[in-house]
């Protein structure tokens, strides 16, 4: 027990004996009372008769005090129980007022507001992304239908044809692409711990995601700078892969042609850091506020080659593993992703 508790007990305690001394006061009273409008009978009357009239004086008395004692508790619990049943039938909005002054019933309402508030946000985040996701997907479908439509016409020139294929060929990667990021955001979300671990060197695996890259960059001549110092890792090696493949995916993506992206690894006494930073656009403080959220596309210019879901998936591994991201950027001067990894002790 704690302070708090024993403290509650002590006073509920002092209260059930302040209602019997209370009702038994008041049935002295009432004897009083008796003796003074019925002097005679009292002076009469038998001591069976005189201590039933004490005993009832004191139940009529003792119950009304408990009942009225009683309200003052029960009434929150009875507004408890009835907003408990609401959020039980899906209104999220019930909100309870807080004019008690016990600590536990203070708690148990605050809680309760706590936990409306959570499951309603909740609810309207699996709308947005129910939302989002109709609308992610039904773009692409439209516009390869329209596309597809158009070549269905004879009087379409050779150039055009061409034009109409390369951009049903490109919504369709999107849509695939999009699903398997789905598929591996619900499947990481659903998962709560990192399976199939293995060694490896993580200095070696961004070489190789960036080497994965390597059209993309050579295409916009971009420089890169690579400090990457040799660091054996154990954890689930295809899993992580996919925060190096996001974060210098949007690097190159997000760096006009012949900037740079600097990309830095060691390892500490208590973390492994992986550093990203480019030159490019940036982000304002809006965009970087949102850009973890799933679907979030901050630079509408870009659109087309993304679908908003690379930093959510990137996150969702980087907690899995234990650690944390987070960006640092400048509109217009560029951006840095930090990612913090725990050292694990197989390494
Ligand atoms: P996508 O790249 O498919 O749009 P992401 O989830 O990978 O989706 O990124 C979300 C948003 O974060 C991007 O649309 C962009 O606005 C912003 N962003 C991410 N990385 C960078 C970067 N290196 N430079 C500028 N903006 C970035």
């Amino acid at each position: 027990m704690n302070k708090r508790q024993i403290t509650l007990h002590i006073a509920v305690s002092v209260l059930i004996f302040l209602i019997l001394i209370g009702s038994g006061v008041m049935s002295i009273l009432a004897l009083l009372l008796v003796r003074i409008i019925y002097r005679d009978l009292f002076l009469t009357a038998a001591p069976l008769t005189l201590i039933s009239v004490a005993f009832v004086a004191s139940t009529v008395i003792g119950t009304g005090i408990s009942l009225f004692v009683s309200r003052f508790f029960l009434k929150p619990v009875d507004t408890l129980i009835e907003s408990v049943g609401k959020i039980a039938k899906g209104d999220f909005s019930v909100r309870m007022t807080n004019k008690n002054n016990v600590f536990e019933i203070t708690e148990l309402i605050n809680s309760v507001n706590n936990m409306a508030e959570e499951l309603g946000s909740t609810e309207m985040f699996r709308n947005d992304f129910i939302n989002n996701f109709s609308h992610e997907f039904k773009t692409p479908i439209v516009s390869i239908k329209g596309f597809a439509k158009q070549l269905q016409k004879d009087n379409i020139s050779e150039e055009q044809k061409k034009e109409y294929i390369d951009i049903i060929v490109n919504e369709s990667d999107r849509l695939a692409s999009m699903s398997s990021n789905i598929l591996l955001l619900t499947k990481f979300e659903n998962q709560q711990i990192v399976t199939d671990k293995t060694k490896f060197y993580l200095d070696e695996q961004i070489r190789k995601c960036i080497l994965l890259l390597e059209k993309q960059w050579s295409k916009k001549n971009i420089n890169l700078n690579l400090d990457l110092k040799e660091i054996l890792y154990y954890s689930n090696e295809e899993m992580m892969s996919h925060i190096w493949l996001n974060i210098l995916g949007n690097a190159v993506k997000f760096t006009p042609d012949g900037g740079t992206i600097a990309v830095k690894c060691y390892q500490d006494l208590n973390s492994v850091s992986v550093i990203v930073s480019d030159n490019g656009i940036g982000m304002d403080d809006k965009t970087q506020k949102h850009i973890f959220d799933k679907f979030y596309q901050g630079d509408s210019s870009h659109k087309s080659s993304g679908n908003g879901l690379g930093l959510a998936l990137a996150r969702r591994v980087v907690i899995l593993c234990g650690g944390k991201i987070s960006a640092k950027s400048q509109k217009g001067k560029g951006t840095t992703f930090i990612v913090r990894l725990p050292v694990t002790n197989q390494q």
